[in-house]
């Protein structure tokens, strides 16, 4: 299988070679060329089989330039090794009425993990298969979450190391000690003066600078980054929507072929589109529910086709889902309209007026798959509430936002097809709005007595990677100026 870009430059690359690279020198995003289709006896074997099994078989089937046994091996390697605290990976809570697929039991509690786990060795096999001799050096820029789940996944990883940059000051305390306690040989966390615009504009311009690749170039060194736009992010997501398909049928909760449906709580429309590729191939998915918080940029685009991010942005209580331009919807386009040169114009129309238009046609198109609506804070905290009242669950703020949206989409189009709702974070993540939700007093309370309290409520345990950072020793106290980043990637590259 054949990777290309979604602006339609013609150039064909294999999987290994698209993750190395990660973007298209059109700027646009890999794509694969054709979709591969699945039937129902592929589906019901899933039922048997372990998550790293169940992964293999689906990533086989993009990753054709890969042999079985490097499947095999980069799956073992990011979901075994006890680095997940469940025994399924990525299991369903399943209620009576609805399922909640927990994709945050890797090692810093949020569904991050689950591709930022598979990406590096993904990468690092591609290296090796391509003959790539270089050193790839992998450079973040973090408001929090991304900055760990990507240090936690590219440790250790051959012939790739990896330097975050986070804002001093501008990170929750708990995000900081993550990252300040990370353990491996090839990483580098530093703080950078300034907020997290100037760590990202810092990355930025490091990106774009050619002189500066040339000089890493001639010591070896290549830069890369570990962005949600490379393909090797997005393709370890469609395998939880098999499996969790996999998992309510082999519990009796659905029948085989019967359709269902998914509700995500959506930031970049990496997480989603994974969820479309997966009804693509012929997992039956009759709707994909698209949940936003305040920043709604995407509820307007899906029940209008008008795309325009020139509007407030908001600070809200799902921070994860922060964002006004969501870069995967660009491969949606594309699998819509299989038409390159309108992609490009609609992008193009993006960076120079920050708003796009897609038309009546491709909007109802669309809209055949996907229905979308947001919700505030008040009601996502209102919603943790009742959950934990009548379930005794605690969902996380993100996972709310997603449930709230189930919630109205049911109540709306009084659709009755089972529903499975993507929880993206541990509610430990995101102790303190949590606990505000269930109604206890926060005041005065640090970090670690917030989880200790959030522990006296939830039955789940607290994850131990989250636990263990009251004990862990602090490994990196480099902080630096944004005009000495690019001084600090030199000196790490030449460690
Ligand atoms: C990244 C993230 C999301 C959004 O996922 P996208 O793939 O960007 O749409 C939702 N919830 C949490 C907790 C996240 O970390």
């Amino acid at each position: 299988m054949k990777y290309s870009s979604t602006r339609g430059n013609g150039v064909k690359l294999d999987s290994a070679q698209a993750i190395i690279q990660g973007l298209a020198t059109d700027g646009g995003l890999f794509v694969p060329d054709s979709l591969p289709k699945v039937d129902a006896s592929f589906i019901a074997a899933l039922q048997e089989l372990t998550y790293e099994e169940r992964d293999a078989k689906v990533l086989g089937l993009f990753l054709t330039d890969y042999t079985e046994e490097e499947v095999k091996g980069c799956v073992t390697r990011a979901y075994g090794n006890g680095k997940f605290d469940d025994a399924m990976r990525a299991p369903v809570k399943i209620f009576d009425d609805m399922g909640v697929l927990e994709l945050w039991h890797g090692p810093t509690s949020a569904f991050k993990d689950m591709a930022l786990q598979l990406l590096p060795q993904l990468m690092s096999t591609a290296l090796k298969k391509t003959g790539e001799k270089d050193e790839v050096l992998i450079l973040v820029a973090t408001s929090g979450d991304t900055g760990k789940a990507a240090l936690e996944g590219f440790r250790d990883v051959d012939q790739i190391k990896i330097m975050v940059f986070y804002p001093e000051g501008g990170v929750s305390r708990i995000q900081q000690l993550q990252m300040l306690t990370q353990e491996g040989s090839n990483v580098n966390v530093t703080a950078v003066r300034g907020n997290f615009d100037d760590a990202q504009s810092g990355v930025k311009a490091i990106f774009g600078d050619k002189s500066f690749a040339e000089e890493l170039g001639a010591k070896g060194v290549k830069l890369s980054s570990a962005n949600s736009i490379n393909w090797g992010r997005l393709v370890p997501q469609i395998v939880y929507y098999f499996s969790a398909y996999a998992d309510l049928v082999k519990a009796g909760k659905i029948q085989a072929g019967e359709e269902i449906n998914f509700t995500v709580p959506t930031g970049n429309f990496g997480d989603i589109l994974a969820g479309f590729y997966a009804k693509c191939m012929g997992l039956p998915v009759h709707k994909l529910i698209c949940a936003s918080n305040a920043n709604n940029v995407l509820t307007d685009f899906l029940r209008t086709g008008v795309y325009d991010r020139n509007r407030d942005f908001y600070k809200t209580i799902t921070p994860s889902m922060d964002i006004l331009i969501s870069s995967n919807l660009e491969r949606l386009l594309f699998h819509m309209t299989e038409d390159t040169a309108k992609v490009a114009g609609w992008m193009k129309d993006l960076v120079a007026t920050g708003r796009y238009e897609v038309g009546q046609e491709l909007l109802q198109k669309i809209q055949q798959t996907f229905w979308a609506d947001w919700t505030g804070d008040d009601d996502t905290k209102e919603l943790i509430g009742r959950v934990f009242a009548d379930k005794h669950y605690v969902p996380d703020t993100h996972t709310a936002v997603a449930w709230k949206v189930a919630e109205n989409y049911q109540q709306a189009t009084k659709d009755g097809h089972y529903m499975v709702i993507a929880s993206t974070a541990s509610p430990y993540k995101f102790n303190g709005s949590v606990l505000e939700a269930l109604g206890a007093e926060t005041a005065g309370l640090d970090e670690f007595a917030m989880l200790d309290k959030l522990q006296e409520l939830n039955d789940d345990p607290t994850p131990q990677g989250l636990a263990s950072l009251r004990t862990k020793p602090l490994l990196h106290k480099d902080v630096c100026a944004v005009t000495a980043m690019k001084q600090a990637v030199l000196d790490f590259a030449a460690k």
